[in-house]
């Protein structure tokens, strides 16, 4: 057994520090479910599914944070990540069930709500494949929501799902933005290289290409110099969200932007300033530049359909 290097950080009595990776710290938990009833924003879906607990990727804003354990490991939201070790045994017990009350009706599942399935300790853990190998002999309705290149790794998977939905999340067309408000994230090239690949590696004869959609939630400011050319290189997906930054809240347990993000707000006042008519003109310019692309705003984005 491997001897635990961190304790007293996370008060979860079933952990383990397990590892570093990258800049986290890894901790297993045995889950003691992977499905989670949906509610809020995705109440639409019967199940959101969540592999892992926190995120390597550590994005400024990210709502999430607000769930952690407690408030140290929500400070240091993007350094610790709880893997879910025998995910994979408990979805297939929890899709069992599923289907002895529901025979006809396969549940729809939302992968991730608060981690991303595809973060970096994904490619040594595989979990999220693991997964998704239990889950495509139970034909669910699956989204997936993802800012990682990483999810190419398992197209060979994800070709088996009749109705999958991908949302890869850009929510800037400007590499500087991106750095500053999620430097450990994936480029935005890498992102859009990875749904291209989705879409033009899988032979319709052989496999089903999902639909695919690219989730600029929330909006974060993009230079006008770069705006025309990032718009249409969206041109590539069915679907285009845009949503506003949520609230802030210093609470934990509420979703909200948090000072980190706040904080980068304020370098960018050009658009901060304005952000209502920033916002209103970008929407305007994808209704304007984008064809047979549905452009949706908040909710409304996230469904599977
Ligand atoms: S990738 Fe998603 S879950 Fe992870 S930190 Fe960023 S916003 Fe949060």
């Amino acid at each position: 057994m491997t001897k635990p290097q961190y304790e007293k950080y996370c008060d979860i009595p079933t952990i383990l520090v397990r590892e570093k990776f990258g800049n986290a710290n890894i901790y297993n938990q045995d889950a003691k479910s992977l499905l989670t009833k949906a509610s809020g924003f995705i109440a639409a879906y019967d199940f959101t599914l969540n592999p892992y607990r926190g995120c390597q990727y550590g994005c400024s804003y990210c709502y999430a944070a607000a769930f952690s354990p407690n408030p140290q490991m929500r400070q240091d939201w993007g350094k610790w990540v709880i893997v879910k070790q025998n995910g994979a045994e408990i979805l297939e017990k929890e899709l069992d069930r599923w289907y002895k009350k529901n025979p006809d009706k396969p549940p729809s599942i939302y992968m991730s709500s608060v981690t991303d399935p595809y973060q970096p300790i994904e490619s040594k853990e595989k979990l999220t494949r693991y997964l998704l190998e239990v889950m495509v002999a139970y034909r669910p309705i699956l989204v997936i929501q993802t800012r990682s290149p990483i999810i190419t790794r398992d197209i060979d998977l994800l070709q088996r799902f009749k109705h999958l939905r991908i949302n890869m999340s850009i929510p800037t067309g400007s590499e500087s933005v991106r750095k500053d408000f999620e430097p450990r994230s994936p480029s935005i090239k890498a992102r859009l290289n990875a749904v291209k690949e989705i879409k033009q590696s899988i032979d319709p004869l052989k496999g089903y290409i999902p639909k695919l959609s690219i989730t600029i939630t929330p909006l974060l400011p993009t230079f006008p110099s770069d705006e025309a050319a990032f718009i249409n290189k969206l041109q590539i997906v069915d679907r285009v969200v845009i949503q506003e930054f949520h609230a802030s809240h210093n609470r934990s347990l509420v979703a909200g932007t948090r000072k980190e993000a706040q904080e980068i707000k304020e370098k960018y006042a050009w658009w901060y300033d304005n952000e209502q008519v920033k916002y209103l003109t970008f929407k305007e310019k994808l209704v304007a530049i984008l064809t047979g692309v549905q452009i949706k705003e908040d909710q409304e984005g996230f469904g599977y359909e």
